[in-house]
């Protein structure tokens, strides 16, 4: 069957892309851009430390160290090959059968590159903000999100401590419009490595906001509020859901930055109970026996409202 035929050429491609990125360093290498900008915003925290007294390999680096590379390898698995090819095959499919031949909604390729690469960044980063909010909002999404804000102490490595679902979820939500305008994998590989960049520095060690920018980008000012363990009343769920950008939240009403968030305490209520290693919280949101920890942090949230998506 042809979506057989698709995932299984999908995952004998992805070896051998693997084994000829990591043998063969270049300019366009996921691999290395990663390596790359993580050392430079672990350099940066160590140049100019927000917290002065925080320890370079603070609590849960090596942790957060490991999941960057696994989730890389699960990355790019998932958004580049598997649900990717399957997805866009079966939309073009649904397509045809109601008869519609090209799905290029919008001549995009005709556009000059930067304003392609422009365009790709923000409706991806909404549809990101978006399936970030349902994250906070559905307790089911929430167990598995909560990998991500069981973070005590901030630094870079912890952008990228999630749960591997994460990548699923968003991943799926996301490369499939986008594949619909027309955008190429060149064009996702830019603005990926973009958004990592902006995503270290959200959670890195340094007291940035960007000035004036800051209302438009995310920054690791407003981003550590996203993880304050003690929600205010008037957003029970959590705020700052941003990405890339701010500017949502500034829009939607979710901006939230009271004081200088320096040393607020991170987490979630009951994370004292959430597990401690890799593998328990990868484990964690498949397990019936957390349910006290989940119960505990959305006794105070309200039913979802008419507005959440
Ligand atoms: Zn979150
Ligand atoms: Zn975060």
């Amino acid at each position: 069957m042809k979506y057989i035929d698709i995932i299984r050429d999908s995952f004998t491609g992805y070896f051998s892309y693997l084994l000829e990125e990591i043998a063969n360093p270049s300019f366009t290498n996921y691999f290395y851009w990663l390596v790359g900008l993580s050392l430079l915003v672990w350099i940066i925290e160590i140049a100019i430390p927000w917290r002065k007294n925080q320890k370079i390999f603070r609590r849960d680096f090596w942790l957060d160290s490991f999941y960057i590379f696994f989730n890389f390898f699960l990355f790019s698995l998932v958004g580049y090959n598997a649900i990717s090819n399957v997805g866009v095959e079966l939309f073009n499919d649904l397509l045809n059968v109601f008869g519609i031949e090209n799905l290029v909604a919008l001549k995009v390729q005709n556009f000059p590159v930067w304003s392609q690469l422009l365009i790709m960044l923000v409706i991806a980063d909404f549809i990101q903000w978006n399936v970030h909010r349902q994250l906070h909002l559905r307790p089911w999404l929430w167990k598995f999100h909560q990998v991500h804000h069981s973070v005590k102490e901030m630094g870079f490595a912890a952008h990228f401590r999630f749960h591997f679902m994460e990548t699923i979820i968003y991943k799926s939500v996301q490369y499939i419009p986008l594949a619909m305008i027309g955008f190429g994998i060149q064009e996702f590989f830019v603005v990926h490595m973009f958004t990592v960049f902006v995503g270290h520095l959200n959670h890195a060690n340094v007291g940035w906001n960007y000035g004036i920018f800051g209302y438009i980008f995310n920054n690791p000012k407003m981003h550590i509020w996203h993880h304050s363990r003690s929600l205010p009343k008037e957003h029970p769920h959590g705020m700052n859901y941003g990405i890339t950008f701010s500017i949502w939240d500034y829009l939607f009403g979710t901006a939230y930055l009271p004081k200088d968030g320096k040393d607020i305490e991170l987490g979630f209520e009951g994370d004292e109970d959430f597990p401690a290693d890799f593998k328990e919280q990868v484990l964690f949101p498949f397990k019936k026996d957390n349910k006290k920890i989940v119960a505990l942090n959305l006794e105070k949230k309200e039913p979802l409202d008419s507005n959440s998506f």
